[in-house]
């Protein structure tokens, strides 16, 4: 799976790459934090970008195209990326469409986080306020002045990638306000419909196989806990199993059996109570 994440600083960009490396098992390939640590090892790379950083510019297309170019050959990227911060104009999604043509990479989607601009500075306060909390250095770039140059930027040269990757029928928006839970939910439907991603379905049948192969190892827990199945739907889970295997078949009949009787003898019972009501007792009785 090859993908692109979209997003404005704060859009949540990171959080969602991390959550799709642990559920797909590929890298997530952040321009951004490969800058960091340049600047932190002190790398030529890194002191030409430190002051760009710093100030909320971008760094020049040809270093993080090139960054980019080595970073997908190694090995832990084949099975799979996800480029977050990469590309941020056109010219490097320019560049990206000839380096993936050139190395005979596809790329399945671009994922977009939609986000509203007002709720980006809380975010990004409350990531620096976060990261102090663990006790770590906060970006020198996570400043609400630094953030509004950001955001301008974002803009008038990312976000005319939208338009880029609609026209290459490759973008896929995603309602970025939604909870953390909500928007991993959203990108995972999306990416199964694209058919980029083990989805729902496959997961339920793995979870149905288990199932019923717990049922047919235990066929008196079933019939012990069919009886107390509502009489209105008393079928629906036994067919469901009875499609499933030979063993859970068996059970659900018995179980049939015995949940049409209590239903029958719930339905005399009610008609027996119904004649016996006190109101027409008394009054037969007054009669009497
Ligand atoms: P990020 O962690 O993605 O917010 O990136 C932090 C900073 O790194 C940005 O504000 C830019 O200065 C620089 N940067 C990251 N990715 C790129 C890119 N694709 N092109 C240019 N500059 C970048």
């Amino acid at each position: 799976m090859r993908l692109i994440l979209l997003g404005p600083p704060g859009s949540g960009k990171g959080t969602q790459a991390q959550r799709l490396v642990e559920r797909n098992g590929i890298v997530q390939l952040s321009t951004g934090e490969m800058l960091r640590a340049a600047v932190a090892a002190g790398t030529p790379v890194g002191l030409q970008a430190k002051d760009i950083m710093a100030s909320g510019g971008l760094v020049p297309d040809e270093i993080v195209v090139n960054i980019i170019s080595d970073r997908i050959e190694l090995p832990d990227a084949k099975a799979g990326f996800i480029l977050d911060g990469f590309p941020r104009t056109v010219p490097q999604a320019e560049a990206l469409d000839e380096l993936l043509k050139r190395k005979h990479m596809k790329l399945d989607a671009v994922v977009e986080l939609r986000v509203n601009e007002s709720a980006l500075l809380a975010r990004v306060e409350k990531r620096a306020e976060e990261t102090r909390a663990r006790g770590e250095e906060v970006r020198l770039d996570d400043t609400p002045e630094v953030l509004t140059r950001r955001l301008a930027s974002y803009r008038s040269l990312t976000e005319p990638l939208i338009h880029y990757y609609s026209e290459r029928r490759k973008l896929l928006t995603v309602d970025g306000m939604m909870t953390i839970e909500e928007v991993t939910r959203e990108i995972g439907r999306i990416l199964h419909a694209i058919g980029a991603a083990p989805g729902k379905a496959a997961k339920k049948a793995g979870s149905a196989k288990r199932r019923a192969t717990k049922s047919a190892k235990k066929p008196a827990g079933t019939r012990k806990a069919a009886p107390k199945a509502p009489a209105k739907a008393p079928g629906k889970r036994a067919t469901s199993a009875t499609k499933r295997r030979p063993a859970a078949k068996k059970a659900a009949k018995a179980a049939r059996r015995v949940v049409k009787r209590a239903s029958e003898a719930v339905r005399k019972g009610s008609k027996k109570a119904g004649r016996g009501s006190a109101k027409k007792l008394t009054k037969r009785r007054a009669k009497a």
